[in-house]
C-alpha cells in the first residue's frame, strides 16, 4: 500500500529533478569560506593564467580563456587558497591538487601541473 507521499514523488516528472551539479560547482565546494573566484580579461592578468591572494582579498583570479583550461587553473589555485601563504608549489600543494583533481575531474583526466602560470599573492 502506497503513501500519499510516495504517489506525490511517483507524479514528478524526472525533468523536475534538480540537474547534476556541475564540475565547476564541485569544485567550488573545495573553495575556502570567505574566498570569491574572479575571471578577469587576459589583458589584466598580463600572461598568468592564474592567481591566488589571500589578505585581505581572499580571491582566485583566473584569466578567460577556455573552459577546461580555467578549471584546471581553478583547482591550482583552489590547492593554494587551502594552504598558508607561502606554500607555494610544494609537495603538500600538490597532493591536495591531486585529491581534488581526482574527486572532481577523475583520474584519467591530464592534470594540473600543466598549469603553473600562476601568481601568489599574500
Ligand atoms: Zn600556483
Amino acid at each position: 500500500m502506497q503513501t500519499s507521499g510516495s504517489r506525490l514523488i511517483d507524479a514528478v516528472p524526472p525533468t523536475w529533478s534538480r540537474p547534476r551539479p556541475s564540475e565547476v560547482d564541485r569544485l567550488l565546494e573545495y573553495l575556502p569560506m570567505g574566498w570569491k573566484v574572479v575571471v578577469q580579461p587576459e589583458a589584466k592578468m598580463g600572461g598568468l593564467w592564474g592567481a591566488c591572494w589571500w589578505f585581505p582579498l581572499q580571491e582566485i583570479w583566473l584569466c578567460a580563456r577556455d573552459p577546461d583550461a580555467m578549471k584546471a587553473s581553478l583547482v591550482h589555485e583552489i590547492g593554494h587558497a587551502r594552504l598558508p601563504p607561502g606554500e607555494g608549489h610544494s609537495p603538500g600543494w600538490a597532493a591536495l591538487c591531486r585529491l581534488i583533481w581526482r574527486e572532481v575531474l577523475g583520474e584519467d583526466r591530464p592534470g594540473f601541473v600543466e598549469n603553473v602560470g600562476c601568481h601568489v599573492g599574500w
